[in-house]
C-alpha cells in the first residue's frame, strides 16, 4: 500500500487505472473512492465515491458488510446521484446472496455544487468532473470561527461581554485542505473559489507518454500534459498524481515526470504509486 506524507495529513491506499483506487486520510476520518477495501479501512466513518467504475467502488460491499458484522454503526457513504438507486439494488442483492439479509448502510446522493458538512469542522464541496460516466470530485475544507474585523481591537473581556449580550462576534471561514478529483479529462479549476488554494490536490494522471494523448481523449482521462497547468494554476503545496495506466512501470512514470519538473517544482509533486 502507498503512504504519502503531505504536511500534517497522510494519504494511504492504492491507485492504478482499471485495477483499483482507494485512499484514506486517517486524520480526517475519510476515504476517497473504494475500489477495494483493506480491512484497516473498515473503521473509517466517511467514504466519498467519485464514480461508478468498478475500480472506484467495488470495495463498498466489504466495507458495509464488515461494519455490519462487527456491529459498527453504518458509515456515511457519499455517491454520485446518477446511479445511486442501481447501487442500492446491487448492494441489497449481494447482501441477500451473502447472508440472506439486507445490510444496514447509509448512502447519500450528491451532485456537483453540493456542500456537505460531514463533521462539525469539515465540509465537502462536490466538484464536477468529466468522464465517460458521471464523475465528481471533492474539496474538503476546514470550517473555523474567526473574529469579525470590527472587534479586532477589543480586549478579551469586552468580547466576552458582547458574547454574553448575544452579539455574534465571529464569522465562519473555510480553509481548503485537500481536493480529490475523480476520473476526468478536465480539471474543474473554476468550480469552487477555494479550489486553487487547496493545500493538497490529488489528481488522476492516467496517461503520460506523448503517443497516448489520443487514448486519453478517447477514454476521457487526463494526460501528463496537464502538469504545467496544475503547477501554475494551483497554489497547492502538494500535488499528488495517481491512477496511472498499468502499461507504465514506476520507473517510466518517475522518469517522465521528473524530466518535466524544475528543481523548484520538484518537491511539490508526489506520485501515488
Ligand atoms: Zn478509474
Ligand atoms: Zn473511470
Amino acid at each position: 500500500m502507498a503512504l504519502l506524507h503531505c504536511g500534517n495529513l497522510t494519504i494511504e491506499g492504492e491507485s492504478s487505472s482499471a485495477v483499483a483506487t482507494y485512499m484514506r486520510v486517517k486524520e480526517l476520518d475519510l476515504i476517497f473512492d473504494l475500489g477495494r477495501c483493506p480491512i484497516n479501512f473498515i473503521g473509517t466513518q466517511h467514504v466519498f465515491i467519485s464514480h461508478f467504475h468498478l475500480d472506484h467502488y467495488f470495495g463498498l460491499p466489504i466495507y458495509i458488510s464488515q461494519r455490519w458484522l462487527a456491529n459498527i454503526r453504518p458509515g456515511n457513504i457519499y455517491v454520485p446521484a446518477e446511479g445511486m438507486d442501481e447501487l442500492q439494488r446491487i448492494l441489497n442483492q449481494i447482501a441477500t446472496l451473502d447472508s440472506g439479509r439486507v445490510w444496514n448502510y447509509h448512502l447519500t446522493a450528491v451532485q456537483a455544487g453540493d456542500a456537505i458538512q460531514f463533521r462539525k469542522n469539515l465540509v465537502a464541496h462536490v466538484l464536477p468532473c468529466c468522464h465517460t460516466v458521471p464523475s465528481i470530485g471533492y474539496l474538503i475544507c476546514e470550517v473555523r470561527d474567526k473574529l469579525k474585523p470590527e472587534f479586532h481591537n477589543l480586549q478579551g473581556h469586552e468580547i466576552a461581554e458582547l458574547r454574553r449580550a448575544g452579539t455574534k462576534v465571529t464569522t465562519q471561514i473555510e480553509l481548503p485542505l485537500i481536493a480529490y478529483l475523480g476520473d476526468t479529462h478536465k480539471v474543474p479549476i473554476d468550480a469552487h473559489p477555494l479550489l486553487k488554494q487547496c493545500k493538497i490536490l490529488i489528481c488522476e494522471c492516467t496517461f503520460i507518454k506523448p503517443e497516448h494523448r489520443k487514448r486519453a481523449e478517447e477514454t476521457m482521462h487526463l494526460h501528463l500534459d496537464i502538469l504545467p497547468t496544475l503547477l501554475e494554476t494551483f497554489e497547492s503545496e502538494h500535488i499528488v498524481l495517481c491512477h496511472f495506466s498499468r502499461r507504465y512501470t514506476p520507473e517510466i512514470i518517475l522518469e517522465h515526470i521528473s524530466s518535466m519538473l524544475s528543481p523548484l517544482d520538484r518537491p511539490r509533486v508526489q506520485l501515488f504509486i
